[in-house]
């Protein structure tokens, strides 16, 4: 198998949009230009934590590390057809334009082509670039071991996502505060290398269109249409607004996926949307514990909450009218974009219904909509009143002929003896629903099991890998790793990594807060 240098490079990014025609990395605003080319600054002493064999796979790179490959995902050293750059882009942050954003930490290696994809290998904490505005181009381990594991994890839970090649520990403190409370720690250092066809954000766009430049807007929009959307580009025309409504359905599709698994991205700006439908800037993420429609993992989202689990669909919505924003200078008739932003709506709704039928190993049938819509909204109203963990509820549930008692575990707290009836008679309507589709127990289970996964990132087990890892453990993490790359399948002997949260991790910082700070 090919090393790092002699994968297939090209350089699409950098060969066919326009460029800052500087070199360095000091701050500045970047104009007429998609990207700055800048080098990662090199660390003291790399050590790799993982190489992921599946990305590996993706690329032809062979999956035992060397000594060259670990200096190249540190950020040491370059090899001959790679050609670094960090992409200058925009964004709403919370609701607000934030005006140029950018990779501040982030700087892509190169691109890879590789059985027909190509692929983007990025750097994450390679240190400064001309984005990096008031902070310092790194990245900590915690939030790097973090999104490394996420990114994985939704891989193999089948939700669309950017990949993660590698963790390296720098061997270099890195400052940061991490509950803004004014006690900044020496903290060690990571550098991740995440992959995808594009990092491409809705941001990427918005950036030209505020700054009223259209040529630039143009160039950009060609070069996706091409690359990624090449059937709305043929013979040179753009089919705008035919793209605007596949990146709309893409979206939709990924924030129903969210739901399904009980993600919550945490930070929704369009700075972190994909243009390819991806989830992408894993930060302070988190996953579901208790069915709280109104939770979020994000410190700095606490009081708004603005990107809260319950309204990551609408906030997609919002996000998805700035990109049709930012397109419309290229378009002359605005109705088509509108008609797309309108069908939003109709387009996640269908889809979360039918996975949320799904999730109960429903096929979902016309003559029986009326008596599924009573069942989940009966469900969503159990679920919100009781304390129950989203993931173990699903898989209890598809036991044969669930009870009350069945679903014992998945209570944080014990149900009130309301709330228990409430639960019995839906678990009666369930099981009448059941009968009605002619459904076997044996059928249903493994519809269900299918779709609703044991094993996901906890936020308390993600947490106790980093401290170990933080201690100098190199077994937990790829542990974890592997126990995620079956999240649908009961693995014995590992029964402890699809438990509840325990009760110390309710309110423990990293489990059940999470910070920017990375
Ligand atoms: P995020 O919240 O990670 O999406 O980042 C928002 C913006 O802040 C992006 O432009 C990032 O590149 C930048 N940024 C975040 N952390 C750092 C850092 N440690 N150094 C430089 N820039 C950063
Ligand atoms: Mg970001």
């Amino acid at each position: 198998m090919p090393d790092i240098a002699q994968l297939a490079y090209t350089d699409r990014f950098v060969r066919d949009l326009p460029g800052d025609p500087r070199r360095d990395n000091t701050l500045r605003q970047v104009l007429r230009a998609c990207y700055s080319q800048v080098e990662p600054t090199r660390v003291a002493r790399p050590e790799l934590l993982a190489l992921v064999p599946e990305v590996c796979d993706l690329l032809g790179l062979d999956t035992a590390p060397t000594t060259e490959l670990v200096e190249v995902l540190a950020g040491n050293r370059t090899v001959p057809g790679m050609t670094p750059y960090a992409a200058c882009y925009g964004g709403h942050q919370f609701g607000t334009w934030a005006g140029q954003l950018g990779d501040g930490r982030a700087i892509t290696l190169g691109e890879v082509v590789q059985a027909g994809t190509t692929w983007e290998l990025q750097l994450k904490g390679a240190g400064p670039t001309p984005y990096s505005r008031r902070a310092d181009g790194r990245a900590v381990l915690r939030s790097s071991l973090r999104e490394l594991v996420c990114s994985e994890a939704m891989f193999h839970l089948g939700v669309p996502t950017t990949r993660a090649l590698s963790l390296v520990l720098t061997g270099e403190p890195v400052e940061r505060d991490l509950l803004y409370d004014g006690h900044p720690k020496l903290e060690p250092g990571a550098v991740v290398c995440r992959v995808a066809p594009s990092f491409l954000r809705f941001g990427s766009y918005e950036i030209h269109t505020s700054r009223d430049d259209k040529a630039t807007l143009e160039r950009l929009v060609r070069f996706t249409l091409e690359r990624f959307y090449p059937h709305h580009a043929r013979d040179g025309a753009l089919d705008i607004p035919a793209f605007f409504d596949e990146v709309m359905r893409k979206t939709a599709w990924m924030v129903s996926e969210w739901m399904r698994v009980g993600f919550v991205h945490g930070v929704m700006n369009t700075d972190n949307m994909s243009i390819l439908g991806l989830t992408i800037d894993y930060g302070p993420y988190g996953w579901l514990e208790s069915f709280d429609l109104d939770w979020t993992p994000n410190i700095t989202d606490a009081s708004g909450r603005r990107y809260r689990f319950g309204a990551q669909p609408q906030v997609a919505q919002w996000n998805l009218a700035q990109l049709a924003r930012a397109l419309a200078p290229l378009v002359d008739d605005l109705d088509p974009l509108r008609r797309s932003l309108d069908a939003y709506a109709t387009e996640f709704s269908s889809h979360y219904r039918h996975t949320m039928l799904r999730k109960l190993g429903l096929a979902g049938r016309g003559e029986l909509a009326t008596l599924d819509e009573d069942l989940l909204t009966a469900l969503g109203a159990i679920m919100v009143d009781t304390e129950v963990d989203f993931p173990l509820w699903f898989r209890l549930l598809a036991q044969p002929a669930p009870t009350l008692d069945a679903l014992a575990e998945a209570f944080y707290a014990d149900p009130s003896r309301v709330q228990a009836a409430a639960i019995e008679r839906w678990l009666a309507d369930y099981a009448h629903r059941c009968r009605l589709e002619d459904l076997p127990d044996a059928e249903r289970r493994a519809r269900m099991d299918a779709v609703n996964p044991l094993y996901v990132p906890r936020n308390y087990l993600v947490q106790e890998v980093i401290e170990a890892t933080e201690r100098g453990d190199r077994a937990e993490l790829p542990a974890l790793l592997d126990v995620l790359r079956r999240p649908y399948t009961a693995q014995p002997g590992r029964e402890r990594y699809a438990r509840k949260r325990p009760e110390w991790a309710r309110t423990k910082p990293g489990c059940s807060m999470l910070s920017c700070s990375s």
